[in-house]
């Protein structure tokens, strides 16, 4: 494999799987948002998210919003809003129009769908006007067990650390945490710290790279990765990640490198502050081996198809490195910087709106009290200008009838 980087080739890998999808991609069918977010991501960090122009973007925002999950007219569905992966499981919603209560029964978000979902908005430069932010919220509520894992479908699925940090992502991305139980969320994950100081899937379950990212990035959304991880915790869980570079890294001991935990791996170094210690000249090596010069993208060792996640997890090991002029990314979240500044910028036209309604609000009670007073007033007006009025047709008739006058 050659070992320069073929960037023209990658974009153009990443602008054909938002077109067309090889047979073998049919088993993702229920999982279509997630891989328009490796492609879409991925444009974004070799900076060609040009190449898609203004319609193609509106055409895909417009599909997104297609498999939001709304809420029934009697709510009944409020557990399963979110975002669909595509349509196989339910129809697509148009805008404004309201579900009735015989929608299909099936038809359910997945949390991983809802976090893809969001982010790919993000990344077209969306405001995410049209997200129904409380029924997403209240989605994943409904996906929190009481051991603080979450499920990833409201029907029942799998439970572990990947849908703690989907959880997260898509709280912070609509800038509110109250749907988690974050001390039942950071318990589960403290459980499941293994003997050799990194995190399995859940309690009892071996060390792996990608739950360790799941639960550094899950833990620093929440503000509490420095605070919860004890000082020899995290010695033991950075000697954990360091030990997983070979040449390029693996996700468990003993186990081949492969190009996605150069993502994994190196983002958990990243959060805990020490992506220093990485060998970068051996990591590029192996991620450039692992890459297709003739149709683009990167497989999982070398010599293997390139497919979409690890084509996308490449660019960001890549990009970690802050290799080939690659757009930052801001690995908590797992987009680019560029996108989480106007995520951050969003938020913050939310926060201002806030305020103007809490002032109307303000506003709104003062005159209702001052109202309420005027009222009080004018009445008291009323009875004395009754009184007065009746005391000067009264007081004469009773001096007449007493005296004689006339
Ligand atoms: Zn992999």
């Amino acid at each position: 494999m050659d070992s320069t980087f073929a960037r023209k080739k990658h974009i153009h890998f990443f602008t054909r799987i938002l077109q067309i999808l090889p047979n073998r991609y049919s088993m993702l069918d229920t999982s279509r948002l997630t891989v328009t977010f490796f492609a879409l991501s991925g444009l974004d960090i070799l900076g060609a998210l040009d190449t898609l122009t203004d319609t193609n973007k509106q055409e895909i925002i417009d599909w997104i919003y297609s498999l939001q999950v709304i809420p029934n007219r009697s709510k009944s569905n409020l557990g399963k809003c979110g975002f669909r992966g595509s349509t196989s499981n339910g129809v697509t919603t148009q805008q404004y129009v309201k579900v009735t209560d015989s929608a299909n029964a099936y038809d359910s978000s997945h949390i991983a769908m809802t976090y893809t979902g969001l982010a790919c908005l993000l990344i077209l430069g969306d405001d995410l006007r049209l997200v129904n932010k409380y029924a997403c919220l209240q989605g994943i509520k409904a996906l929190q067990l009481p051991d603080g894992s979450f499920k990833s479908t409201y029907d029942g699925s799998e439970n572990d650390m990947r849908f703690i940090y989907c959880a997260c992502c898509v709280c912070s991305i609509l800038d509110d945490f109250s749907a988690i139980d974050q001390n039942a969320a950071t318990s589960f994950m403290l459980k499941a710290l293994s003997y050799d100081g990194a995190f399995g899937q859940g309690q009892d379950q071996e060390s792996h790279g990608g739950s360790t990212f799941c639960a550094c990035a899950s833990l620093h959304l929440m503000g509490r990765l420095h605070r919860t991880l004890s000082k020899k915790k995290m010695k033991r869980l950075l000697h954990w990640c360091v030990n997983r570079q070979c040449k390029g890294f693996h996700g468990r001991a003993h186990k081949d490198d492969d190009t996605c935990y150069s993502f994994w791996i190196g983002a958990s170094l990243r959060l805990l502050g020490q992506y220093d210690l990485v060998e970068f000249k051996e990591n590029e090596s192996f991620i450039l081996s692992t890459q297709d010069v003739i149709v683009g993208g990167f497989g999982k060792w070398p010599q293997m198809h390139p497919d979409a996640l690890h084509s996308y997890m490449g660019i960001c090991g890549l990009a970690l490195m802050g290799l080939y002029n690659l757009d930052p990314i801001e690995p908590a979240l797992n987009i680019t910087l560029r996108a989480k500044t106007h995520m951050d910028s969003v938020h913050e036209k939310w926060r201002e709106l806030r305020k103007q309604k809490q002032l109307v609000t303000e506003r709104s009670r003062q005159r209702t009290k001052s109202g309420s007073t005027i009222d009080r007033t004018h009445t008291g007006t009323v009875v004395l200008a009754f009184v007065l009025g009746l005391g000067t047709i009264i007081v004469p008739w009773i001096y007449k009838t007493y005296t004689g006058a006339s």
